[in-house]
């Protein structure tokens, strides 16, 4: 049957496939812009497992400006419960290496990089388990968009054309066909449906270990210490490596009082042992040391590392977004964050294109930007997954140490003798390169697209911390706007707030910007585009409270900076112009490829 004698049920702009954090970001941020969509999803419900939680602050910029933000910091681990990561030996135990600590780092924006992290955003990071996270999102998004939601809908297939994608899709319960028609799809399934069906080859090293997660209650407060929001074991009876186990707080309330936790466990692909809610027990028991601690297990997860990416982001009007485009190890918590922030770029420019105000080449952008940062984002976090092994030579456990070794090793690292301090000393050095998982600030919002829709100005970019961590603030374009703090009409607001929600432009000028907002308003009219005129300075609309702007900008008070609806930067120029018109309408229309 073709697509144009096929009975189409429902219209919509955009299909939305998946209602995890990437599908339900994007239903957040379409209704935001205006655009008429629709999501569906498989299950009954949102997801059953707590998986990912930590949000790192520019997944939390991309919800401030969407407005859910607050209400995840309401529910969310506090930082003081957040800021810390330790290695241990386990929980419990009598002997004299039981719970014993190896060393914690600061971690998530807490400790001794806190101040950074309150410098360069308006948002902390927050922690808050998908388990939870997901319905938070949903319930927000079915306010935003009634009746465009539909869980228990499974795509089932779809064509596309040179005007749209058909997709057949299955109410699950009634089992019940319904076609759909829409201009464009984004495939948030996780890679299950739509990119095999596309074709894309996920690139890159599969079946690397695999591992078990469990989602256990218990009362585990007379063992853990409050700040602390990840431990990893290990452990002289269970390897002696990272492979010992990690252990998250899965709230509701957090901090030692935490009611639910995960732990999870490393296998290797080939290892037969099979476990499931019954077995796991003895081996937690086993793991943490607290034989006689009541623990209830909810649920056992498999699933397979793996570091891949997709060959294709896009493929006509089908995009891949989240999981479907990029799966990597959970280390530096680059999974759904990357998500949310791959919704963040693709939904703007869905808007623009939709609402007949950006040149369809526009969307090619989401490939050229996105799929570079998962290539990056993908890398990182198997070498901070890798980079644990490090961690365990650090201690003195390498493959060629002996059984016998190992279990001196541990000894010697606790022993109050010259060889045990040297031992913690070169430990220390050692896990402080693990700050490129714990403490990678710049990894997290210093990123920048090199190629898409930004206008290069010629000058070269700075240099990144090549451990991820120290962020330079730069209005170079292609990189997310710096963050200062502005005061407006009586109100206090980030830089970042200056675009709002409903996706437009924003021209930031000085103190001499006259002719760039006379330039504004005529190109505003002229392409039908949205764009807020923000002048900074002492007498200007916008006051830069505490100087802070002005030490970021990189533009001088005649100069103007152009920043997409997502807060990156698109083009800037650095003094006046002849005709401030003609370049600021060359600049926007060069954004959004008309
Ligand atoms: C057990 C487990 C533990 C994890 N732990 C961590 C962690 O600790 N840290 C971390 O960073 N990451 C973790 N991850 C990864 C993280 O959960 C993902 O990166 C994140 O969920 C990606 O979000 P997403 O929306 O792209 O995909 P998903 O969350 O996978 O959502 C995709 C959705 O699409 C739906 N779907 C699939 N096919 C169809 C179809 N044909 N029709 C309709 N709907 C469909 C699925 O049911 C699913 O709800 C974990 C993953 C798993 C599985």
């Amino acid at each position: 049957m073709s697509d144009a004698s096929r009975n189409i049920d429902l219209e919509v702009a955009v299909l939305i496939v998946g209602g995890g954090g990437c599908g339900l970001t994007s239903s957040l941020i379409l209704s935001d812009l205006g655009v008429d969509h629709l999501l569906i999803e498989r299950h009954a419900g949102t997801s059953l497992l707590p998986k990912a939680h930590y949000l790192n602050q520019r997944t939390m910029e991309v919800f401030r400006q969407h407005g859910v933000a607050d209400a995840i910091y309401a529910v969310g681990t506090p930082m003081a419960q957040m800021s810390k990561v330790r290695w241990r030996t386990s929980l419990g135990g009598t002997g004299p290496l039981d719970g014993k600590t190896f060393y914690e780092i600061d971690a998530f924006g807490g400790g001794k990089v806190a101040p950074l992290y309150q410098r360069d955003s308006p948002c902390p990071s927050s922690n808050y388990p998908q388990v939870r996270l997901e319905p938070l999102l949903r319930a927000h998004a079915e306010k935003r968009a009634p009746g465009k939601l539909r869980f228990g809908h499974e795509l089932v297939s779809f064509t596309q054309d040179a005007d749209g994608v058909t997709a057949i899709i299955k109410d699950v319960e009634k089992d019940q066909p319904l076609t759909v028609r829409a201009r464009y799809m984004i495939g948030a399934d996780g890679g299950k449906t739509v990119g095999p069906a596309l074709g894309v080859a996920m690139d890159g090293i599969k079946n690397i270990a695999r591992i078990v997660s469990s989602h256990v209650t218990a009362d585990l407060s007379p063992w853990w210490d409050d700040a602390c929001l990840i431990t990893w074991f290990i452990n002289p009876d269970h390897g002696g490596t990272f492979g010992s186990g990690a252990m998250v707080p899965m709230g509701p309330t957090w901090g030692r009082h935490s009611e639910e936790w995960t732990i999870h466990f490393n296998f290797n692909p080939d290892d037969p042992e099979q476990i499931d809610e019954v077995s796991v027990l003895p081996r937690l028991r086993a793991l943490l040391k607290l034989p006689d601690t009541p623990m209830t297990v909810h649920k056992v997860s498999h699933w397979t590392l793996e570091a891949v990416l997709a060959d294709r982001y896009q493929v006509g009007r089908v995009f891949l977004a989240g999981d479907a485009a990029h799966r990597h190890p959970p280390t530096t918590g680059l999974g759904l964050n990357t998500a949310v922030q791959d919704a963040h770029n693709l939904a703007w420019k869905l808007a623009a294109v939709v609402h007949g105000r950006a040149h369809p080449s526009l969307l090619d952008s989401y490939a050229s930007e996105r799929q570079a940062i998962g290539r990056r984002n993908v890398d990182w976090a198997m070498f901070t997954a890798l980079n644990h092994g490090v961690l365990d030579a650090g201690m003195g456990f390498s493959p060629l140490h002996t059984d016998a070794l190992r279990a001196a090793n541990f000894e010697m690292f606790f022993s109050d003798t010259p060889m045990g301090a040297t031992r913690r000393a070169r430990a220390a050095e050692v896990f402080e390169t693990q700050r490129t998982e714990f403490q990678a600030h710049d990894l997290e919002i210093g990123f920048c697209y090199t190629a898409g829709a930004l206008i290069d100005d010629g000058t070269p970019p700075p240099i990144p911390d090549p451990m991820g961590g120290n962020y330079q603030a730069t209005t170079h374009p292609g990189h997310r706007l710096p963050h200062a703090w502005l005061s407006h009409a009586g109100q206090r607001l980030s830089s970042h707030d200056l675009a709002g929600s409903e996706g437009a432009f924003v021209l930031i000028t000085g103190n001499d910007g006259v002719a760039w907002q006379s330039a504004a308003t005529v190109v505003a009219e002229r392409l039908g585009v949205k764009l807020v005129q923000a002048a900074i300075g002492a007498g200007q609309a916008y006051t830069d409270v505490d100087g802070q702007w002005a030490a970021l900008r990189e533009i001088s008070e005649q100069g103007a900076l152009l920043v997409r609806p997502d807060n990156h930067v698109g083009w800037r120029c650095h003094a006046a112009v002849g005709d401030a018109t003609a370049t600021l309408e060359s600049a926007l229309r060069g954004l959004l490829g008309r």
